[in-house]
């Protein structure tokens, strides 16, 4: 029952949302925001325990001015701590969970169909975040939105106890 409410929220509500968002677009942020909310809260109530989680997370959480490419191996990063991908890779580390770095859908949708997880943890803007959980429906996703303070797409930030409740609530 919830995985159909879940449905019809990420199937049918959001692309209402998003036809409403396209007139008023200074609302768009908030309505994926609420979409990623009611998610969550959905996931949540479905109770959904495994240990198979993936973290998936923006390019842009990476510092701008690090050379380092970790795109295609998060593993390449020197943990300088300059930026939180040194504390993503703690977490993933201490659960023993895979961690990637996404720079678009495709990728992320490859990356699912790789790794074949039972559950995602991801961070990304509302915008990406919401479209790729509705993407990924039926697997469950908690969402993690970035912070911004410098602007969109560029040395974003995440509240790394957020992730970490979240893995922990997948995992419990
Ligand atoms: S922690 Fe340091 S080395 Fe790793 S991605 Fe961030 S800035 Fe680069």
């Amino acid at each position: 029952m919830i995985r159909f409410l879940r449905a019809l929220v990420l199937k049918i509500l959001y692309p209402m949302l998003m036809l409403v968002a396209a007139f008023f677009k200074s609302k768009k942020d908030a309505l994926q925001q609420f979409v990623i909310e009611l998610n969550n809260k959905l996931v949540r109530a479905e109770g959904i325990k495994t240990k198979r989680i993936l973290i998936l997370l923006p390019h842009c959480l990476q510092i701008n001015d690090c050379d380092v490419r970790i795109t295609n191996d998060i593993y390449n990063c020197k943990r300088c701590g300059r930026c939180n991908i040194k504390d993503l890779i703690q977490v993933a580390e201490d659960n023993h969970l895979k961690l990637f770095v996404a720079t678009g859908g495709n990728l992320a949708r490859r990356i699912v169909s790789d790794v074949k997880p039972e559950a995602v943890v991801a961070v990304a803007c509302e915008r990406d975040l919401s479209s790729g959980i509705a993407d990924a429906y039926p697997l469950p996703v908690l969402g993690i939105s970035n912070e911004r303070p410098f602007g969109p797409c560029f040395n974003t930030k995440v509240n790394i106890e957020k992730v970490k409740e979240a893995i922990e609530f997948f995992g419990k």
